[in-house]
């Protein structure tokens, strides 16, 4: 079993000796990878905000060009990129007359990572986001990750490529910047535990009958927080939990063991971290993602985001409650990938991807996404494909013979 990072990382701290990333002196490059998803419109909405603390460098999206043009005018991009090659036309008509590049496929969302700047945003969902974001890292800027899967299917390696290119790493997802701001450079020898909450999703009081007929739409209806198709079914089967504790491994320096998730509905306390003395610090804030993007963008500084101020009186109730694996299998494979360690993540991310999308094709049902998961992790166990990685190469050929797997399996659905 191989379940420690390869290269232990400390998050940045916020020491004076902390190499100053970004000149306060003048304004942030930017770039945002994924700029027309919910955390890229997110970002951009920070930005526009400010527009005086930034510089927007380059947009990326994969297919939807009108939005990706209509940003990069807005914020006066130097390149905009779409994934789709067959946009390219589209993309150049509507940026015609602005002076702002447009280049199209996936050499051109690495060239855009590459794009000297001082921020990366990388909000590219699933694993087509890998190889941006590790060009991103390689230019040694601060990389804001909301990318969850370059953690979740090449951790250490991803770890190891900040470390080697002198990059900053920040978590964006809400739960790890709660872990990052609570932690603040605390001695891993006194932490306890940290826990990551999570709010449920919309099945959360339903019976395990109920779930296994949910439709994709009533699926797509997260109680608190608004956030792309795929995150938002990972978060009803708490598939998302599991890759979070997974992300958590390789970010904060603690075992396995000292990782925990619990069941808060609210979303108002995104992670407790517990110290050996007894005290447990949490962080707090209304479930809105400009909170975590602004702490990612303004570090070690803050800036203003505009979200709902924290009303603990009218919220008058915190409410936590043990997560339930039977109901949310999910949970319990991933946490099976995590301890299994090696490549086993790498090919739990690639047939949760594939099964999120059978569901919502309507080829499978809700309770089938753990399932086939699970079935595609013994599949590539017994092939020999859960082994140490590495390289980017060694993670990208795994992730492929997964989905190759999880679509085998899924013929028998
Ligand atoms: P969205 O689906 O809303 O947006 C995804 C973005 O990536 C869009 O700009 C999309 O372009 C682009 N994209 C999609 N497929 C590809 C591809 N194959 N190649 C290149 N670009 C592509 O996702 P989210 O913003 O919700 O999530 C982004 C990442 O952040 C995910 O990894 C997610 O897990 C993570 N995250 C999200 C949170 C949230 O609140 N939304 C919270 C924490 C983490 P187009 O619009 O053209 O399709």
């Amino acid at each position: 079993m191989a379940v420690t990072a390869s290269v232990p990382y400390r998050l940045p701290e916020r020491s004076s000796e902390a190499r100053p990333r970004v000149d306060a002196s003048r304004p942030m490059r930017l770039t945002v990878l994924g700029a027309t998803g919910s955390i890229g419109t997110s970002t951009l909405d920070l930005v526009s905000r400010t527009p005086e603390r930034f510089e927007v460098v380059a947009l990326t999206a994969q297919s939807n060009a009108k939005e990706l043009a209509a940003l990069a005018r807005r914020h006066n991009a130097k390149l905009a990129v779409i994934g789709d090659e067959a946009r390219l036309d589209e993309l150049r008509e509507a940026l015609a007359g602005t002076g702002i590049r447009a280049a199209a496929g996936s050499s051109a969302l690495v060239d855009a990572a590459l794009e000297p700047a001082d921020c990366i945003m990388a909000a590219i969902v699933g694993a087509a986001g890998l190889k941006p974001t590790f060009a991103a890292a390689s230019q040694g800027a601060r990389v804001a990750l909301a990318n969850k899967e370059c953690l979740v299917s090449a951790g250490s390696v991803f770890i190891s490529a900040i470390q080697r290119f002198g990059a900053e790493l920040l978590p964006v997802d809400s739960e790890h910047s709660a872990a990052f701001q609570v932690l603040a450079g605390a001695d891993p020898q006194s932490i306890d535990q940290i826990v990551l909450t999570a709010s449920g999703g919309p099945f959360r009081s339903w019976t395990r009958e109920a779930i296994a007929a949910a439709t994709p739409e009533q699926a797509l209806k997260h109680p608190n927080w608004s956030m792309g198709a795929k995150i938002t079914i990972d978060s009803a089967t708490l598939m998302n939990k599991g890759l979070e504790l997974i992300e958590a491994f390789h970010l904060f320096p603690v075992s396995v063991h000292k990782l925990d998730c619990i069941v808060h509905p609210q979303s108002i306390v995104h992670c407790l971290v517990s110290y050996v003395d007894g005290s447990v610090l949490a962080q707090m804030a209304s479930p809105d993602m400009r909170t975590p993007i602004a702490v990612a963008l303004a570090w070690p500084d803050r800036m203003a985001a505009p979200t709902e101020k924290l009303d603990l009186a009218r919220l008058a109730t915190l409410t936590f409650e043990a997560p339930d694996e039977d109901r949310f299998p999910a949970l319990r494979v991933a946490k099976a990938a995590l301890r299994r360690g090696d490549t086993g993540p790498a090919v739990l991310n690639a047939a949760n991807e594939i099964a999120v999308k059978a569901f919502l094709d309507r080829r499978i049902k809700f309770l089938d996404i753990a399932a086939l998961v699970e079935e595609t992790l013994n599949a590539a166990e017994r092939q020999g494909a859960i082994c140490p990685a590495a390289s980017l190469d060694d993670i990208l050929a795994v992730d492929e013979l997964a989905r190759v797997l999880s679509y085998e399996k899924l013929s028998g659905y």
